[in-house]
């Protein structure tokens, strides 16, 4: 029955090759069909062709590779590709590339929809669904990767967790999926190239803190003041500032690794002195930088993103207290690829 069927690659490489014992063969069975799950992501026990016929017809009756699809993939006018992708119970999530002169960057989904509620981003309006699996989440970025050779004659350089979902709030599977993303017997990439971007769940940041991750942490901060900050990102009410501040200054303690922070200034919303003051004043905590990206409005209109004179306020602020601040050009716009606009338009 179809139903029986486990997925394969929920299964560590020590028990593939227990399966293979139990069915009378060889451990190192396990390590060779290891091998094409992971490092040459095979989508089906057919391309498996160090193996007998009768072994893939036994794994066939076992198992299947849960292999995500790429639906439908769009190209923006500036070079960015995002795929609609496909998962096994024909829910989608989006993944996007975006390529510089010299860089080709991942930006992957953790989940289906979002738990959270920012009340500017486009996937908030998509309820959770389902967690992604690490194997779903490793597809995208090897999907991403092909895609970056095809078009672009270069392997995928850096992975950015800032598709759909809140990946701490998946966090095992992200971080199997990472774990695979940087072994050798899956991508080999190095953590360093890796950004996990959270709304900032203190609980979870200290715990990444304590499994002493390698990969790069940004916050998307939006503003340092209390109110103004739970009233655009209603679950501050609940993980303050205070306490994103506290897990912020353990991070850094522990791993040494200086923190990013994504803002955008709103009109009316954070557009005021106060505001950068609040900003310069929670990155005093840790040694952080402020990146300024822009708004991708989502088709209500409540949200402007602010003058080109305010964001100078805010540059020249941050700088002149000694803050490294970058301002981020969105990509992707024309296919509704950029930060915060990924809902599915293109899907089903
Ligand atoms: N949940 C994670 C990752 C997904 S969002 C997080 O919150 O960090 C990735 C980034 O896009 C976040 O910094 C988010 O605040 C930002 N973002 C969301 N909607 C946006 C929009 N409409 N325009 C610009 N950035 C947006």
């Amino acid at each position: 029955m179809e139903s029986k069927k486990r997925d394969i690659r929920a299964l560590t490489r020590e028990q593939l090759r227990d399966f293979f014992v139990s069915h009378g063969d060889k451990a190192f069975r396990g390590n060779q069909v290891y091998e094409w799950l992971w490092q040459k992501s095979a989508h089906s026990f057919d391309v498996m062709t160090n193996l007998s016929k009768a072994t893939r017809d036994m794994l066939e009756e076992n198992f299947v590779i849960n292999h995500i699809q790429v639906d439908q993939m769009q190209r923006s006018s500036d070079g960015t590709i995002k795929n609609a992708v496909r998962l096994h119970d024909d829910l989608v999530v989006e993944s996007v590339l975006i390529p510089t002169k010299t860089r080709t960057t991942a930006c992957v989904s953790s989940q289906v929809g979002c738990s959270l509620d920012c009340k500017f981003c486009a996937t908030a309006r998509l309820k959770r669904m389902r967690n992604l699996n690490p194997d779903e989440i490793y597809d995208q970025v090897v999907a991403i990767d092909n895609e970056s050779r095809l078009y672009f004659d270069r392997p995928l350089s850096n992975i950015v967790f800032m598709g759909m979902g809140e990946p701490l709030m998946n966090y095992n599977n992200v971080l199997k999926a990472i774990e695979k993303i940087t072994s050798p017997e899956g991508l080999g990439m190095s953590p360093k190239r890796i950004t996990v971007s959270t709304s900032g769940v203190p609980k979870l940041i200290k715990k990444m803190a304590d499994d002493a991750v390698k990969f790069k942490l940004a916050v998307s901060l939006h503003s340092a003041v209390d109110e103004t900050r739970t009233s655009i990102m209603p679950f501050n009410a609940t993980f303050t500032l205070a306490d994103l501040r506290e897990a912020l200054v353990y991070w850094y303690q522990k791993t040494k690794s200086r923190i990013t922070y994504e803002y955008v200034v709103w009109e009316g919303i954070n557009d005021q002195r106060k505001d950068v003051d609040a900003l310069v004043e929670f990155c005093r905590f840790a040694p952080s930088k402020v990146n300024l990206i822009e708004y991708n409005p989502i088709d209500d209109g409540d949200f402007q993103q602010a003058s080109n004179k305010t964001i100078e306020m805010y540059v020249e602020t941050l700088e002149k207290n000694g803050i490294t601040v970058t301002v981020r050009r969105s990509r992707g716009k024309d296919i509704d690829a950029a930060c915060g606009q990924l809902a599915n338009k293109s899907g089903s």
